[in-house]
């Protein structure tokens, strides 16, 4: 599912994308929809069928191999690049040693993550965020990783994702936030600085963004469906919010099935 910005003020744009297809789900709203899935899964990276997803796509020997699939991507603080066990040094220098992005997102309310300077606002949309406001920008990803565990101490870094699903979040003033958080945090940032060198770790002068999602009605409660149990999932479209399909019968996360072959019809 391919999630983009909506062009001033109007909400995001979603796209449903699998082999050829490609749907308009926005067009979709209010209608019904039937999604199938054919029983394959190919892996995201190398192609291969598998009959297990791992990490969200990959096969099971790219889930042992690449770098992207290691641990010290979901932990970047825990990067051992300079132990010289990296899975793919070369690939971590495209990825890893870029600038990266902290930023306070509300999604269901306050939190904190990182993200490689490109993917802003792609990750917050994937997230189902309403705010965001991009903080600080980092050198690498290991340092962002530091700095993420600083922030933790004082803010969550995970959504509620029912929460977010139902609608149920407050506008946060993430300029407050920002100034409060980098005040509080001002010595475990200063020692960060120390470590890595004052340029490494940057204020950002960022003005909040405002995330808007096509959701015609918020479910009030949340049942989930999941291709593994029941292939065919059917329902009315009802809203389109994070990577998650919001249907009268129960919400579905696509991001979960990344690399199923699934084929989607509109009525
Ligand atoms: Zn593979």
């Amino acid at each position: 599912m391919a999630i983009e910005p909506g062009a001033g003020g109007e909400p995001a744009h979603y796209a449903f994308r699998a082999g050829d297809q490609r749907v308009d789900l926005n067009a979709c709203l209010g209608r019904p929809v039937r999604l199938t899935w054919s029983g394959a899964i190919a892996c995201t990276h190398c192609g291969r069928a598998t009959k297990k997803s791992f990490a969200q796509g990959y096969c099971y020997p790219c889930f042992k191999k690449l770098a992207q699939c290691d641990t010290c991507i979901i932990k970047p603080e825990t990067c051992h690049f300079f132990a010289g066990t990296c899975r793919e040094p070369a690939w971590a220098e495209r990825h890893c040693f870029q600038p990266h992005v902290v930023y306070l997102a509300n999604s269901s309310g306050l939190k904190v993550g990182i993200t490689r300077g490109t993917q802003v606002p792609t990750r917050w949309l994937d997230q189902g965020a309403i705010q965001a406001l991009p903080i600080l920008e980092v050198a690498t990803r290991q340092q962002s990783g530091f700095v993420e565990m600083l922030f933790k101490e004082e803010v969550a870094d995970r959504t509620n994702w029912r929460a977010m699903l139902k609608g149920e979040v407050e506008p946060l003033d993430l300029v407050a936030e920002r100034d409060r958080l980098l005040a509080r945090l001002d010595s475990g940032l200063a020692a960060l600085r120390e470590r890595f060198g004052d340029e490494a770790i940057r204020v950002l002068e960022a003005a909040p963004v405002a995330l808007d999602y096509p959701v015609l009605e918020f479910p009030r409660k949340i049942v989930s469906h999941n291709f593994d149990k029941r292939p065919v999932v059917e329902g009315t479209l009802m809203g389109l919010k994070g990577q998650y399909l919001i249907l009268d019968s129960g919400v579905i996360n696509l991001r979960k099935f990344t690399g199923y072959e699934v084929t989607l019809e509109a009525a």
